[in-house]
């Protein structure tokens, strides 16, 4: 993280200092009113001399937030919960902040002396809970920020908050049936269901068991994640190397080449991994079908040229030259297969072919005409001139080569 930046809620951001003094401004704001208009509530009425010397600190912290100095606000702050030990928003707000700075240390003592509150009210005694957990995964104290999620889960099962920061962790650490769970919650929570999303989670279980020799398990796993989401490349491929460890090349293709049916712009995953393989000679044919009717069903030149490197590694000229051309059809710029093709036509010295390929591809390469630019501002012209028509300057418009 550089210095321009600082964590908010986890996320490294420029000019957060701005976005940290709103969200102040907000809590400040609502503090003020809030002092000054009730009566009774969990706050203590206050003095109208203390309510001005509160009120003066906070005006303070914002000037140094909105001047960027974040150490002079962490400074004012501090002093206001020293004035009023019983402002929990002050302390939230501090809290905040260290975060913001990277000071999960401090952040996660205040939290703390929150929720150590006897008189605190419980909807700030989650949020409390909420702050320190989220403290604790960033400071890297990874299973204290389980337990407070788990703990604010069970305050206030609906905390979405709390969910979903718990099913990041939860994937970062390889958890995945934990994942699930969360995740199902998630999506019971907001509504909103995401069956991408369960079968990659399911995916990267089964794979975490094939690790493990789990087979079976493994293999449930990739069908289950394939139920819940039948475009789950993921899946395939997976449920594809699991039938290869298995010794069964026929069902790994097989499974491997409905890739091509459900997504056909990542075919090229599939037959990377086939072509990026060395396969037995009694294989050799299979693996040939393969690559030829995967590429043919894909949408992407990539694949045809796959498995036209994999043919021209074999010594099969005719097939490479025309898995290349079906490439080309797809995509007649794709210059990568121009260039293979006229190695290999060039190789085979038949001249119509070569005249009629290098004719293509001029067609197919951009012209240029002369063009300008501005060596101080970067201005782009078609015609040179003295003088910049963008910064004005005399004597700075240079050719572009
Ligand atoms: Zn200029």
């Amino acid at each position: 993280m550089s210095d321009g930046q600082v964590l908010l809620f986890g996320a490294p951001v420029d000019l957060s200092a701005l976005i940290v003094a709103l969200v102040i401004a907000c809590l400040v704001a609502g503090y003020l009113l809030g002092a000054y208009f009730s009566t009774r509530g969990m706050r203590p009425a206050r003095t109208p001399k203390r309510f001005k010397e509160d009120g003066a600190v906070f005006l303070k912290s914002i000037n140094s937030l909105l001047a960027n100095d974040t150490d002079k606000a962490i400074a004012e702050l501090t002093r206001a919960v020293n004035l009023d030990p019983e402002t929990v928003e002050t302390y939230i707000a501090l809290g905040h902040l260290f975060r913001s700075k990277g000071q999960f240390d401090r952040a996660i003592g205040i939290r703390q002396s929150i929720i150590a509150r006897s008189n605190l009210p419980p909807a700030l005694k989650v949020q409390a809970l909420f702050d320190l957990g989220v403290d604790y995964r960033h400071g890297g104290f990874i299973s204290r920020a389980v337990e407070t999620l788990e703990e604010v889960l069970k305050e206030d099962a609906k905390h979405l908050g709390a969910a979903q920061t718990l099913g990041q962790i939860f994937e970062e650490i390889g958890e995945w049936e934990k994942a699930l769970d969360i995740q199902k919650r998630v999506e019971k929570l907001t509504g909103q269901a995401q069956p991408e999303r369960l079968a990659h989670l399911k995916a990267e279980q089964g794979k975490q068991l094939m690790a493990e020799g789990r087979m079976p398990e493994a293999k449930a796993a990739f069908k289950k994640a394939l139920s819940w989401d039948k475009g789950s490349v993921n899946g395939l491929l997976s449920l594809g190397d699991l039938f290869l460890a298995q010794g069964d090349y026929k069902q790994a293709l097989n499974t491997w080449r409905k890739v091509a049916a459900v997504a056909p712009k990542l075919c090229f995953l599939a037959i990377e991994r086939v072509a990026g393989r060395e396969w037995g000679a009694k294989e050799s044919a299979a693996v040939e079908g393969f690559l030829l009717g995967a590429a043919a069903e894909s949408k992407d030149p990539w694949s045809h040229l796959l498995a036209a490197r994999y043919l021209a590694a074999r010594g099969k000229e005719e097939e490479t030259i025309a898995a290349l051309r079906q490439g080309l059809k797809l995509a007649p710029d794709f210059l990568p297969a121009h260039r293979e093709l006229g190695q290999i036509l060039l190789d085979r010295g038949q001249m119509d072919e070569i005249l009629s390929g290098y004719k293509d591809l001029l067609d197919r390469l951009p012209g240029k005409d002369l063009a300008f630019q501005c060596r101080q501002c970067g201005f782009y012209l078609e015609d040179y001139s003295w003088k910049c028509p963008s910064c004005r300057r005399w004597g700075t418009i240079e050719l572009i080569d």
